[in-house]
């Protein structure tokens, strides 16, 4: 038996431990040692969440939208009481510093208020008079049970991008959080049981493919919310969608920020340091490529290598820390192997974060931040999602270059440009392919009241997340046309109906 903590699923409004005997260890990646151990959970254990969740869906459908949205209101309460105890434990199990894993509570906190406004989501279009003494409305419904697979970047805000939508639509749901950093997910399940949500309705089973599969095979899962690396994304939507279940599959992402020669330097250096080393890199709206266009790219490098150099990486607790560990010892070795082949393929490294010693930390897996110029789109450092603290520069002569590199890449999640030119800022925002475009903003990252979500192969299906398009996803559209009897009957019609 391990001394540590276990990590239980949540089912029906209990924890519940797995039968199955299959345990992961959770780590502090800035100790470099485990700290919980996580159930992984059967297939028996996710037949029995979506059987209570089954079991929750009517009385739940049938519950008024605002008695669910004051639920949530209280549920809002709790989690903003509870923000440094979510913090605490991301920064404990993810390694982010504590105002970044602030940062990540309070914008899972704006989904949830924008889900109190479900009363006024839902509300659908009537047209009175069709046809003589007949009128049409519209209105969305729930679907059932759905189910939220996250990863381990954004532990907290990812889950609440799925579920304070989709419950307050009158779904029921099951999470299956990041073996990597599972705690949050049942400090979630607590708060909103304590808020007044019934049992059954939120349930957590924590575990690793075998959950996934159990969840994507389950004929009674509606719909299935998917957030991770594009492979895995790929695969959540083919088997998903082979079954018959509506998918949303987020994947991976390369995201570039155009920098042009007129644009104000020292903004787009602050831009640019706080998103590709922030969180470490592990973001997957973090920029990891800048293309500075013309001379901006002397002046970039020369200012990026100093700050690059200066960056002040520790334990993500010690308050001062800008940037912590990477998640795990495969994620440091991973992003190590990937800085030597840029090395290896011509690439100027220009700082070097491999082998980084934060000296209270001995055992943590640190990466420095890595700067690199004069990377070409033939490298693997461009090419492969590093996810890690490395950024890259290319430089090119224009922005029509820019944009048609940027138009070639795999992955279309986010993109930046930075100039002082509104015309140059205008075309390039009607010409990317990318679903989220920052102009003089280095992470467009929507409000809770838009939608997220990338093109290409940084998204499998057809709806974004959270915003109006998670209410599109958690519903479903009924048209309904009424007619009631006192309107004189004209005998039946074999005519395809027409308005008369
Ligand atoms: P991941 O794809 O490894 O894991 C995501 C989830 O899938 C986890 O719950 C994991 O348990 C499960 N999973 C892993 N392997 C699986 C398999 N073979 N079969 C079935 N399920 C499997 O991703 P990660 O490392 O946790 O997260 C980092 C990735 O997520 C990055 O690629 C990042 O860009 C991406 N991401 C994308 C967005 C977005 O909005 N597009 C947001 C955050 C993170």
């Amino acid at each position: 038996m391990s001394d540590l903590v276990t990590i239980t699923h949540y089912i029906g409004g209990a924890p519940r431990d797995t039968r199955g005997g299959r345990y992961g260890d959770v780590y502090n990646p800035a100790l470099g040692e485990p700290v919980a151990r996580v159930a992984l959970g059967t297939a028996d254990e996710v037949a029995a969440a979506v059987q209570a969740a089954h079991d929750a869906f009517p009385a739940w459908a049938d519950t008024p939208p605002l008695a669910r949205a004051r639920i949530l209101a209280r549920y809002l309460q709790l989690c903003q009481q509870h923000t440094e105890e979510f913090a605490a434990m991301l920064t404990r199990e993810h390694g982010k510093t504590l105002a970044d894993a602030r940062g990540e509570v309070a914008r899972g906190i704006e989904v949830v208020e924008f889900a109190l406004g479900i009363p006024q989501l839902l509300k659908g279009e009537f047209t009175d008079q069709i046809a003589r003494g007949i009128d049409a409305w519209s209105m969305r419904q729930p679907l059932g049970v759905v189910a939220g697979i996250t990863p381990f970047n954004f532990p907290v805000m990812v889950p609440m991008w799925m579920f304070p939508i989709a419950l307050a639509c009158g779904n029921t749901f099951i999470l299956k959080p990041s073996e990597r950093d599972p705690s949050p997910s049942l400090l979630h399940a607590q708060l909103l049981k304590e808020a007044g949500l019934p049992d059954g309705v939120f349930n957590v089973v924590q575990g690793d493919k075998v959950v996934v599969d159990a969840l994507l095979d389950h004929p009674q899962v509606q719909a299935v919310s998917f957030v991770g690396s594009t492979p895995i994304a790929e695969y959540i939507y083919a088997k998903g969608t082979a079954s018959g279940k509506r998918v949303q599959a987020l994947g991976g992402a390369k995201n570039h920020m155009v920098v042009m020669p007129d644009a104000d330097m020292d903004m787009a250096v602050d831009a640019l340091m706080g998103a590709a080393f922030g969180s470490a890199g592990e973001r997957c709206m973090a920029i990891s490529v800048v293309v500075a266009i013309g001379d901006a790219g002397d002046k970039l490098v020369a200012a990026l290598e100093r700050r690059t150099a200066a960056l002040k990486v520790r334990d993500g607790a010690a308050e001062d820390a800008e940037m912590g560990p990477v998640v795990t010892l495969a994620a440091k070795q991973r992003i190590e192997r990937l800085i030597g082949e840029g090395v290896e393929q011509g690439a100027r490294l220009v700082v070097d974060g491999r082998n980084y010693r934060v000296a209270e930390r001995p055992n943590g897996f640190f990466v420095g931040g890595t700067l690199f110029d004069h990377v070409t789109e033939d490298m693997t450092i461009y090419k492969e999602e590093i996810f890690g603290p490395v950024l890259c520069v290319m430089r090119l002569p224009d922005v029509g270059s820019a944009v048609e590199l940027i138009n070639r890449n795999e992955y279309g999640n986010g993109v930046a440009v930075f100039t002082r030119d509104g015309g140059v800022a205008r075309e390039f925002v009607r010409q990317i392919q990318a679903g989220m475009v920052g102009v003089n903003v280095p992470l467009p990252v929507p409000m809770a009241f838009n939608s997220f979500g990338g093109w290409k192969r940084s998204l499998f299906g057809d709806h974004h997340a959270y915003g109006p398009e998670g209410v599109r996803f958690y519903t479903r559209h009924k048209a309904v046309m009424q007619r009631w009897p006192n309107t004189a009957s004209a005998g039946a019609e074999f005519a395809f109906p027409q308005m008369k």
